[in-house]
C-alpha cells in the first residue's frame, strides 16, 4: 500500500453528481463531504468514516424546496487476504488491491440518515398556494393524498 503505519486522514467530496452515478438513488441534490481517518499497521487497517451532507428536497405536501442535514458515522475494519470481499463492517482486500472504493458506502450512509418523512414539519409553513385546494377536505383525508397534482384533479369536480 505504500503506507507508513498511523493515522492517515482525508476527505472525499461528495456532490449532486456523485448521487446522478446511482439510477436508483432516492437523494438527488446533496452536497458535502466525507472525512475518512485511516488506522493502518502492518496487518490492518481501520477505516472511521464521519459523513457530513446537506440535501435538498422537495416538501412532499408543497413541492418547496427543503433543507436537511444528512450525517452519519461508521467504522469498516479492513484486512489483507486472498480474495476481496466487502461485508458490512469487515472488508478483506486482496494484496494486489491498492484502492478503496468508498462510494457505495457513502451512498448507504446518506441514504441510512435521510429524516423519515419529508414535509414541512409545521403544516402552516407549507405554501398555501399549492395546499388551498383541500381546505374543504377533513385533516384526516387531506394527509392521505400529499401529491398536490392529484389534489388540483379532485377539486375539478
Ligand atoms: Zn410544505
Amino acid at each position: 500500500m505504500g503506507l507508513k503505519p498511523g493515522n492517515h486522514t482525508f476527505q472525499m467530496d461528495v456532490d449532486p453528481e456523485f448521487f446522478a452515478c446511482f439510477l436508483e438513488s432516492e437523494i438527488q441534490n446533496a452536497q458535502g463531504v466525507m472525512d475518512v481517518i485511516l488506522e493502518y499497521s502492518e496487518t490492518t487497517m481501520t477505516l472511521r468514516l464521519a459523513l457530513d451532507l446537506t440535501w435538498k428536497v422537495p416538501c412532499g405536501r408543497c413541492l418547496e424546496d427543503l433543507t436537511y442535514p444528512l450525517q452519519s458515522e461508521d467504522k469498516i475494519v479492513v484486512r489483507f487476504g486472498d480474495k476481496t470481499e466487502y461485508g458490512d463492517t469487515l472488508w478483506i482486500l486482496s494484496k494486489n488491491e491498492f484502492e478503496l472504493d468508498l462510494s457505495q458506502t457513502i451512498y448507504e450512509l446518506a441514504h441510512l440518515s435521510r429524516p423519515p418523512h419529508q414535509v414541512h414539519e409545521n403544516e402552516n409553513d407549507c405554501d398555501p398556494k399549492m395546499l388551498g385546494y383541500t381546505s374543504n377536505d377533513s385533516r384526516e383525508e387531506s394527509k392521505k393524498l400529499t401529491d398536490p397534482c392529484w389534489d388540483a384533479l379532485k377539486n375539478l369536480k
